[in-house]
């Protein structure tokens, strides 16, 4: 890596920890030495390379070797056959990040690179404003690296989240509010006390651990880009950093150049960046967040207006799900391919739905989907939407009269 950089101005800071440009408020960006990267990171490189998201730490901002999460990534990329059926369209990849590790979601490819770099930077506490899948990873690789660590949620997540962040024994604040206040409370936090927030002043390093999904589904491909990749959105900045690795995959002669539209998925009750996208619009209005997709349920998406251009300059779609489609996609990937995701998944699926039945994905294609989180961890959205298990006393003629039972309502 060679400096930070402003997305709008292009001035360029020193590689500290600091997020926005003091002429224009514009995010900084990593910027990398291409041509050095290019002599050293070749296919058969990588191919020799452990199975994590650190077999492309040239293009990861790190100084030096990776400390925190040196096992995260290099997710199963699953053929959808099934799924493809139900959809309607001739090819569908699923990339599972259900079971990333160590906590499930690929929050632990962004928290690995940022809790390196905080190391490298000298930081013993770090911390994060949340949805609820950032917490658990801050938590869990805190815990593992002997860091101190402060999460900042809303008060109202699903169990399933908040367990998840305290059994590591991090700090966990509930704000009663919603995710866009505690973003808001973070940022006073960061200005006051000497902390690494991933999301916040460590955010130009944090967003860079995305582009290894990018990096994995290439390979995984067989070295190519997929015609269509469907992203879900909270910030956006995942979708973003999808494109930005796929280039960089092209820059560095990884891949050849091939057309690969980069389409977003939200949920309708929380859909600042799907509806401007449907409206053709530039700019996304704030909105106040009301959907079981807790994980994506940011209402000022900090990266929306960088996403819509990512979609509009690729070729792009995107839509949104309502909670009751989101848990039949939920239900529809988990009984096709048997991957149970959370409800940001459900989004994904459902959104891939509807892209293909408008033809706006066409069946004759290929797509990818990124599917994000670990179902168990929101188990509340679906519970009493799955059927109940039928109980009887340990008797075999008691399951023999129920067998019978059924066969007799099904005919
Ligand atoms: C955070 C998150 C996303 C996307 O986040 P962005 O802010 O858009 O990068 C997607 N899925 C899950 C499960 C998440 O936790």
């Amino acid at each position: 890596m060679k400096a930070l950089k402003c997305r709008e101005c292009g001035r360029e800071y020193p590689l500290t920890a600091t997020h926005v440009c003091e002429f224009d408020f514009g995010p900084l960006e990593v910027v990398y030495d291409y041509d050095r990267i290019k002599k050293s990171l070749t296919r058969t490189a990588i191919q020799s390379r452990p199975h994590s998201m650190w077999r492309y730490r040239e293009l990861l901002p790190v100084a030096n070797d990776p400390t925190v999460g040196l096992q995260v990534g290099f997710t199963p990329l699953v053929k959808a056959d099934r799924l493809a059926k139900k959809l309607g369209i001739r090819e569908l990849w699923i990339k599972n990040d259900t079971v990333n590790y160590p906590t499930l979601s690929f929050k632990d490819r962004v928290v690995s690179v940022a809790l390196s770099r905080a190391r490298e930077l000298g930081f013993d506490t770090v911390a994060c404003a949340s949805t609820g899948n950032l917490a658990n990873s801050v938590a869990a690789n805190a815990a593992s690296a002997g860091l101190k660590a402060y999460v900042f949620i809303p008060s109202d997540l699903e169990q399933g989240k908040i367990i998840n962040s305290l059994v590591y024994g991090a700090n966990v604040i509930g704000i009663k509010g919603h995710y866009d206040e505690v973003n808001r409370l973070c940022a006073e936090i960061a200005g006051k006390f000497g902390w690494a927030f991933v999301n916040v002043n460590m955010r130009p390093y944090y967003a860079e651990g995305s582009k290894s999904m990018a990096y994995e589904i290439a390979e995984q491909l067989g070295w190519r880009l997929p015609r269509h990749t469907v992203v879900p959105m909270a910030s956006g900045s995942l979708l973003t950093k999808i494109q930005k690795g796929y280039q960089e995959f092209v820059k560095l002669g990884l891949v050849s150049e091939s057309e690969t539209s980069i389409h977003g998925a939200q949920a309708t009750g929380c859909s600042p960046i799907s509806t401007a996208q449907k409206a053709g619009l530039d700019f996304f209005r704030p909105v106040k967040p009301d959907t079981i997709a807790k994980s994506l349920a940011i209402g000022t998406p900090a990266d929306g207006f960088y996403a819509l251009k990512v979609m509009k300059d690729t070729g792009a779609a995107a839509d949104d799900v309502t909670d009751d489609e989101i848990r039949d996609a939920i239900k529809l990937l988990a009984e096709t391919e048997g991957i149970f995701a959370e409800t940001a998944g459900g989004v994904t699926v459902g959104v891939a739905q509807k892209l293909i039945a408008s033809g706006k994905i066409p069946r004759n294609d290929s797509a990818v989907l990124c599917v994000t989180g670990n179902g168990l961890k929101t188990l509340d959205a679906v519970a009493g939407h799955v059927g109940k298990p039928r109980e009887i006393k340990p008797s075999l003629r008691e399951f023999e009269a129920l067998l019978a039972h059924e066969e007799k309502v099904n005919v």
